[in-house]
């Protein structure tokens, strides 16, 4: 293979749901149209990705991983090896009619891991997770960081965070990249109390949740926290995308047997999210396991909003150490209800920070420059092949 400068693409993602991990892949393909997507289901994310002029192929295979469980023992996913192998056939036809693999996720790497390397195509994993103990099992983390060893010609990672994780559990440094997640967003210009109007939201101290709903994103602390702070409202915005209903039922009993339920309010899955983070005092990103990146929090850094986030993982590197947010212990609801307090007590003193944290974004954490840096990397990989 190799076309010139503008190879073809195979971009390989598991879900068909969209999180952060698929948000950055629709905006890193802008540069691919004419490229292939194989994801293992259909969904949201077909639809963004065929808007943007790649071909997708939906797996006929794809079900076979719905069994496939992260904290699943090697063994017992076995029974399954007979349609994985005819998902994995797939991913080799398909990535012989291309140039470069690209998985998106931590399944479709190792669906296409074994493949690429069979027809002879250089893969690149984009790994969106943080490969520790609180996210995966000991073996699978071993599995895929020798399966990266042995199959990746590049391993991408959004943060330092992330690439430490990934080294620890045995990947080797030279396969890795760090770019970070890059996101453009407009400020609407009007002030917070018209959005809030426009967007049927209460007036007094509001804070605001941008997480889907899941037990490690640690909206329950949150909770924990209102019940400290008489007065503070919270939006919790986010939906359980993959499963996590017993935990969002959790939640509104938890906010109910706290006596909380008139000032908690669960918006859901929003497709306005800059509008509402606009429309809030503080953002709150609770997250009680190590976050890989944290989109919300860029996200609420470019709304021009004073962030509040737990450090673990990437966390402190975006907010620059706490310099441009404030950084709280995990899973310390008194912590998180302290730091809030103060911010309501003297916000005047967060406006040159919250303007600061806004810059930073800007400059390091734009849609183009990530989308150059990962066109860089395909490019590179494609010319080695
Ligand atoms: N998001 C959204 N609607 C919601 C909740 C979240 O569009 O109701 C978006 C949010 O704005 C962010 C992404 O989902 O862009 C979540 O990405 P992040 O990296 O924060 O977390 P992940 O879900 O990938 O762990």
């Amino acid at each position: 293979p190799g076309h010139g400068t503008h190879p073809r693409v195979l971009f390989v993602s598991h879900t068909g749901t969209m999180s952060g991990a698929e948000l950055v892949l629709r905006d890193a393909v802008r540069p691919w149209a004419g490229s292939t997507a194989l994801l293992f289901e259909d969904g949201a994310f077909a639809g963004a990705l065929r808007d943007l002029g790649l071909k997708v192929r939906l797996a006929r295979s794809g079900a076979a991983l719905t069994g496939l469980r992260r904290d699943a023992s090697p063994l017992r996913a076995l029974p399954m090896l007979g349609r994985l192998g005819g998902l994995a056939l797939e991913v080799a036809r398909a990535a012989r009619a291309c140039d470069v693999v690209y998985a998106n996720s931590q399944k479709a790497f190792l669906l296409a891991s074994l493949p690429a390397r069979l027809v002879g195509r250089p893969l690149i994993w984009h790994l969106h997770d943080i490969l520790d103990g609180a996210h995966f099992g000991r073996a699978q983390r071993l599995v895929q960081a020798r399966l990266a060893n042995l199959c990746a010609a590049r391993v991408v990672v959004p943060s330092q965070a992330a690439a430490d994780a990934f080294l620890r559990a045995g990947g080797r440094p030279s396969l890795v990249t760090v770019v970070p997640n890059g996101l453009d967003l407009d400020r609407d210009p009007r002030p917070a109390a018209a959005l809030r109007a426009e967007l049927g939201l209460p007036a007094g101290p509001l804070i605001g949740v941008f997480s889907r709903l899941a037990p490690w994103k640690g909206q329950d602390v949150v909770l924990e926290a209102l019940a400290e702070l008489p007065g503070v409202r919270c939006i919790v915005v986010g939906a359980p995308l993959f499963g996590e209903d017993a935990y969002a039922a959790h939640l509104r009993d938890r906010a109910a047997a706290r006596g909380l339920s008139d000032r908690v309010l669960f918006l859901g899955q929003r497709g306005d999210v800059p509008a509402l983070m606009q429309a809030v005092d503080a953002v709150v990103h609770p997250s009680v396991d190590p976050e890989p990146f944290g989109r919300t929090l860029v996200e609420a850094m470019l709304a021009g909003v004073p962030v509040i986030a737990t450090d673990a993982g990437a966390s402190a590197e975006i907010l620059d150490g706490g310099a441009v947010g404030t950084l709280v212990p995990p899973r310390r609801p008194d912590r998180l209800a302290a730091a809030l307090a103060e911010l309501f007590d003297a916000p005047d003193a967060f406006v040159a920070r919250t303007r600061r944290a806004r810059e930073r974004a800007i400059a390091r954490y734009g849609a183009a420059e990530m989308q150059r840096a990962l066109a860089d990397l395909i490019l590179r990989v494609a010319a080695r092949a």
